[in-house]
């Protein structure tokens, strides 16, 4: 007998998509699966979907780092969990015996994975994980529970940076995690966020929501007018500069970050 099979979105080159059928798979012991949300709603989140390091991992890779969904079966050894129960998955891989993996610091992992890059991702029917990647939700849609993890990066960064009442920061980027970061920053005692970003549609979801105090607004044709403006307004700098790591390659904004 045919097992039954399942459809999933597998990502082949840059902005090349193909759909392929494939067993769904049977959770062994310790191991659940996940029927995943995002299949359903594939306006979810296509997020990792167009970068064209995904194949450097494997020659074909199911897309998808965030993964929501309700739990279909459970794998023997599995406590604490029941079928149709709502959940999210870990989406970082551990190796489990680097140097920092082995001293609780798995967040230094020297071979840290993840899921849509070195295992599979979210874009299928039904998803296999280890049980121990499991966290339930309950009051959440599956819209807000699939940004719980790029909320728990963004909670992390505020844990590192201690940020003391009535500092002045500013947030380099309107992305997710850039208007996460923004409005924890609002919330927790900033007195002033500004956010720099090019212009177009995140800086405006940016102003619509309301992330930050100040918006400036950069040509991507040329950025350094922007930063000009900013550094003119903002002559005393800021306390807290927060950015993707690629973003402080620019000695612009290493200067940012330097009180006069
Ligand atoms: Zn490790």
């Amino acid at each position: 007998m045919t097992p039954p099979q399942m459809k999933a979105l597998v990502y082949t080159a840059p902005s090349q998509f193909s759909i392929w059928q494939e067993p769904v798979p049977l959770p062994a012991k310790g191991q659940i699966l996940i029927k995943g949300a995002s299949w359903t709603k594939p306006n979810i989140m296509l997020r990792n979907s167009d970068v064209p390091y995904l194949n450097q991992f494997l020659p074909k890779i199911i897309p998808g780092h965030e993964v929501t969904g309700t739990i279909e079966s459970i794998g023997e050894g599995v406590d604490g969990y029941a079928v149709g129960d709502r959940c999210v998955v870990e989406p970082a891989v551990f190796c489990g015996h680097c140097f920092f993996s082995r001293r609780g610091n798995a967040v230094m992992c020297e071979r840290m994975g993840g899921r849509g890059f070195t295992i599979h991702g979210g874009f299928t029917e039904y998803i296999l994980t280890d049980a121990t990647r499991v966290f339930k939700i309950k009051n959440l849609a599956d819209e807000e529970a699939i940004l719980i993890e790029p909320t728990s990066c963004a909670i992390y960064a505020m844990d590192r940076l201690q940020v003391k009442v009535g500092v002045e920061a500013l947030v380099i980027g309107a992305g997710p995690s850039g208007l996460m970061l923004a409005q924890l920053l609002k919330i927790n005692g900033a007195s002033k966020v500004v956010i720099v970003a090019p212009a177009g549609s995140k800086m405006e979801v940016a102003k619509r929501i309301g992330a930050g105090d100040e918006y400036v607004e950069l040509d991507r044709t040329d950025t350094q007018a922007g930063w000009q403006t900013l550094k003119k307004t903002h002559s005393r700098d800021f306390d807290v500069v927060v950015g993707s790591r690629h973003v402080f390659a620019l000695p612009s904004v290493v200067k940012m970050a330097v009180k006069a």
